[in-house]
């Protein structure tokens, strides 16, 4: 993302002039496929539009501060995740910031972990956050490979594309809106890929998901700035997306 150039006119329109604040929840137990490097992504983007930004790494046995303007969960194995999951119910920071709208992404076992309950591969059950109206059991086929996903106008409307890495199949409950459709790939397993309540994300894309999508890195610093944040040209992103998306199958049916 070299070629982006900082802009500092200050032009954004956040009222609370403060630097905004992205949570790193437990990097030291999630973070699988470079996932941390979401909020790079997200703090970079902000940099180059003149808006300062603080990155804040919450640790295993920290306690979560419920201050901040976005929080990042990343993906895991089995045992790091209900060990998150443990923590993170027991602390009440994250669910007193997305109480008063605090933005939140979670991928993959922060995904699950997001939900009402999952399941991991050894039949123990584990009560999630409830933040989104989704419970996750184990698959018959563990899903790994290149994810698209189509979403709607009002996330953007660009494709997702990410890599997906999981036993974990997630249905959704009545009140489980999903992130998009998948394409190519596996994602909840019923052919739609994550979910949405709110501020509060969940998907199955790693990639990290915010340095192939910058539609979505760019959803997110809406809500936060109050505004949508002006286009930023990373040449090397389109790149990156070009060849991502030459593989959607419905990009191939539709050249065919
Ligand atoms: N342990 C979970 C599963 O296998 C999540 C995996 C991940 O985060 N990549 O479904």
């Amino acid at each position: 993302m070299g070629a982006a150039q900082p802009v500092r006119d200050g032009s954004q329109t956040r009222s609370d002039t403060s630097a905004v604040r992205i949570g790193l929840l437990l990097p030291d137990v999630l973070g699988t496929y470079s996932d941390s490097g979401n909020a790079t992504v997200l703090a970079k983007r902000l940099e180059w539009r003149g808006v300062a930004t603080t990155v804040v790494p919450v640790r295993l046995g920290e306690p979560v501060p419920a201050s901040l303007d976005l929080y990042m969960l990343g993906g895991g194995e089995d045992d790091a995740q209900a060990l998150a999951a443990a923590r993170l119910r027991a602390s009440p920071g994250l669910r007193k910031a997305t109480a008063r709208g605090s933005v939140v992404l979670g991928i993959c076992a922060g995904f699950q972990i997001l939900g009402r309950r999952f399941t991991t591969s050894d039949r123990v059950e584990h009560t999630g956050l409830e933040l989104l109206d989704a419970a996750t059991v184990p698959g018959t086929r563990r899903a790994v490979g290149e994810v698209v996903a189509h979403v709607d106008a009002t996330l953007g409307g660009q494709p997702l594309t990410g890599f997906e890495n999981h036993q974990g199949h997630t249905e959704l409950g009545p009140d489980g809106r999903p992130l998009g459709r998948v394409t190519r790939g596996v994602g909840n397993g019923d052919g739609t890929e994550g979910a949405l309540s709110g501020r509060v994300i969940g998907t199955y894309l790693h990639g990290p998901v915010l340095a192939r999508n910058p539609a979505l890195a760019d959803l997110l610093l809406s809500w936060v700035l109050g505004t949508p944040p002006r286009p930023l040209e990373l040449p090397e992103v389109t790149e990156l997306r070009r060849e991502r998306l030459a593989h959607d199958r419905v990009g191939i049916r539709a050249r065919s």
